[in-house]
């Protein structure tokens, strides 16, 4: 513990559980006042019960509960400084069988949750005029889409694309906009990649660093982000992938580079 958020108030959506209750974790352990804000109330008076935080249930997908859950954490606390919008939902039908229903609550709460808190925080942090830090909970398919969950990867890219939108809209107000783009993480979300160990042995060797990630590996990146440390940052998703990314610019083979220096060496000579 080193403080670094010491004195700020934070509020961590999806904070019940897996990434989100490790990002509420290591912000209390950095000194920050911790929120976490959640559907899942059995789960969440655990979580606060045991890193000693507040807890606030909030659907982040409906206004009305985003800014009730804003304006009193500013009534108990004077103030809101970070606020880290990582709630969301996964798996998908299959692309033909997705039907409006299901497309609806996905983008509801993965992309118009995280705007809803983004907003709302952002118009108290603008009103208080002392800056503040929004953080959000993107995804490696949010940059590469996905066949097998598209309605999940467009949710994602939306985030994306707000972390942006939103740092330029924000900045001169002294808001950072950031988001975290989770990799392949050992939470429950991914328990059925898990589930088999043939599976998540042949997912964990497509990753450049061969294995999973910890919800630690988030929260890590969370509270450099969330600090002054990153106090020239913004705009900006730090994937946190364990390399996955890099699959968009493949290796070459060791037959294409063979035939690469073959080729570069008769060019030389002639
Ligand atoms: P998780 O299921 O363990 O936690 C998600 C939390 O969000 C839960 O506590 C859940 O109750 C809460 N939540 C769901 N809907 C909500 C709503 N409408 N309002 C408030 N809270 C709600 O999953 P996780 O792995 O910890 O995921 C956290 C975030 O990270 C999500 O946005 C997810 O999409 C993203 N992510 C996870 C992975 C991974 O591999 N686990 C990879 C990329 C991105």
């Amino acid at each position: 513990m080193s403080n670094r958020l010491s004195g700020r108030v934070a509020i961590v959506t999806g904070g019940a559980n897996g990434l989100g209750e490790a990002i509420a974790g290591k912000f209390a352990a950095e000194g920050a006042v911790v929120v976490i804000a959640d559907v899942d109330e059995p789960a969440m008076e655990q979580v606060g019960g045991e890193l000693g935080v507040e807890t606030s249930h909030c659907d982040v997908s409906d206004r009305a509960s985003v800014q009730a859950l804003v304006d009193g954490v500013v009534e108990r606390h004077g103030r809101l400084d970070i606020m880290v919008a990582n709630a969301g939902i996964a798996n998908s039908p299959k692309y033909l069988d997705i039907d409006d229903e299901f497309w609806g609550r996905m983008i509801d709460v993965n992309l118009t949750g995280v705007f809803l808190c983004n907003q709302i925080a952002a118009r108290h942090m603008v009103a208080r005029g002392n800056g503040g830090v929004l953080l959000n909970t993107a995804s490696i398919l949010g940059a590469e889409g996905n066949p097998q969950t598209p309605a999940y990867a467009a949710s994602k890219a939306g985030v994306i694309s707000l972390t942006r939108s939103g740092a330029m809209a924000l900045g001169e107000f002294g808001i950072r906009v950031n988001a975290v783009g989770p990799g392949y993480m050992k939470t429950r979300m991914t328990e059925g990649l898990r589930a088999v160990p043939e599976l998540e042995k042949s997912l964990a060797e497509m990753v450049p660093l061969n294995r999973f990630g910890e919800a630690g590996d988030i929260a890590d990146a969370a509270v450099f982000l969330a600090s002054d440390e990153a106090s020239y940052i913004t705009g900006h998703t730090l994937f946190v992938d364990g390399g996955w990314l890099t699959h968009h610019l493949p290796a070459r083979t060791e037959e294409q580079e063979e035939i690469r220096v073959r080729a570069q060496a008769e060019a030389e000579a002639r």
